[in-house]
């Protein structure tokens, strides 16, 4: 242990220029500093983070997952990643903090490995996933259910696919990936790469006394468009989706549905945003765009489904581009005397706005009142909701519809959704997902 620690000094010392004492007493500081809750290693490894050398990932590392005992620490170790589960945030004694579980392994066997704070989102920056090999520095060990486990300490660190590390001991990760067409039904740990289409709000749900959410969205690849669904803590990184995003999901699991195969997406699974890929996707509006049957604007009707319409835009409807959202769920709030509410959370204490653009668009058979709602509004305006909400602070609405009108009148425009019965005036109308000009 000494000479190892003798060893660190030295080549903190090397790398940074500074005399063999001068590290031995910023490594003293460091100790002060954080009396009692740091080793002399872990104080020497934070002061080389801070002086920006990188300790020798060749150096010999200590730890075999077989060996774990509850009460370690300072233990090093090279493992392979397993398993992502979903990163969690929680809160205690009033802090916030986010962890991730994983399950890694080496040649000696499986434990689970606990990441915390930053160590979660630099997981998210290095794009650390089923496969990838960390190696481990400080970790310490708990046990839980009488099983041994990891936990990276809070001044440990973890180096994604290290350079000059050996691995060809490491077990591998069998990591296959499915396009949407070869889902079938009971398939489990499936990983998969889709783009957004649709996301649906989330919703709550009580079965057998147990509570929890549940939010569907719609993804499709070149092969297939099918429904997955998030459920419980999977919900969280849902919200954060947009129609468009690339994402890669991995450890879901199939069902057989009334409408085809269901992905799922439960404890054992992840959400990944934008992943790190070797291929492109086409973009939602080309995927939709090839399976969507185009009919004249004459022949709409509900009973089609989705469909596109191609003809060119000849007004910009008036209105009001947007109206009051609860701020929580983004569902319809209703104003009464007492105040505001949400049919979902109750009182309304913050209020968001979405985007609506109405256009009229006339492919030469009929005309059609085309609306938008939300992102595909806003992809019309030009602008996003932050914008609306200042230019509607400044001038009328009348005035944002005449600067559309002189920029969208005219223009060609194929917009896939679906006709509808507007509930007020009975005229058909079509509800705009998405759309290109051209
Ligand atoms: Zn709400």
């Amino acid at each position: 242990m000494q000479e190892s620690r003798q060893e660190l000094i030295e080549k903190i010392a090397q790398g940074s220029g500074k005399s063999q004492s001068e590290v031995k007493e910023l490594v003293e500081k460091k100790k002060e500093k954080f009396t009692g809750l740091l080793t002399e290693d872990g104080a020497a490894f934070m002061v080389a983070k801070e002086l920006g050398i990188e300790l020798g990932e060749a150096s010999p590392v200590k730890g075999k997952i077989s060996k774990l005992e509850d009460g370690q620490q300072n233990l090093d170790l090279l493992v392979r990643v397993m398993h992502v589960f979903s990163p969690k945030q929680f809160e205690k004694n009033g802090k916030k903090g986010k962890l991730c579980s994983l399950i890694v392994a080496d040649d000696t066997g499986e434990t689970r490995l606990t990441l915390w704070h930053r160590d979660v989102e630099k997981m998210r920056e290095t794009g650390v996933e089923k496969g990838s090999v960390l190696l481990l520095r400080n970790c310490y060990v708990k046990t839980f259910n009488e099983k041994p486990q990891l936990n990276l300490s809070y001044n440990g660190s973890m180096a994604v696919n290290p350079k000059g590390a050996d691995w060809s001991c490491l077990p591998k990760a069998e990591r296959k990936e499915c396009s949407l067409s070869e889902l079938r039904p009971d398939m489990v740990d499936i990983s998969a790469v889709a783009r957004v289409l649709r996301l649906f709000p989330a919703t709550d749900f009580e079965k057998q006394d147990r509570k929890g959410k549940v939010m569907n969205f719609l993804i499709a690849d070149e092969t297939a468009t099918i429904r997955a669904t998030a459920w419980n803590d999977l919900v969280e990184a849902a919200e954060k989706l947009h129609e468009n995003d690339l994402i890669k999901v991995e450890g879901a699991y199939t069902k057989g549905g009334m409408q085809g195969i269901e992905l799922h997406l439960g404890w054992r699974s992840r959400i990944i945003q934008n992943p790190k890929l070797g291929k492109e996707l086409p973009s939602a509006m080309q995927l939709l765009n090839e399976k969507t049957e185009t009919r004249k604007v004459r022949e709409l009707n509900p009973e089609l489904g989705i469909v596109a319409v191609q003809g060119a835009i000849v007004v910009v409807n008036p209105g009001q581009l947007r109206y009051s959202v609860c701020g929580t769920c983004g569902g319809k709030i209703q104003r009464l005397d007492q105040g505001v509410v949400c049919g979902k959370c109750g009182e309304v204490k913050e209020q968001d706005i979405r985007a609506v653009v109405s256009v009229r668009i006339d492919d030469g058979s009929a005309q059609i009142n085309a609306v938008a709602y939300g992102e595909t509004a806003e992809k019309l305006l030009g602008f996003g909701k932050q914008e609306l909400q200042e230019r509607l602070g400044k001038m009328q609405a009348e005035e944002i519809i005449g600067e559309l009108q002189e920029r969208l009148a005219g223009k060609k425009i194929k917009a896939i959704g679906r006709a509808r019965e507007n509930a007020y005036s009975n005229e058909m109308q079509f509800a705009v997902r998405n759309f290109e000009f051209g």
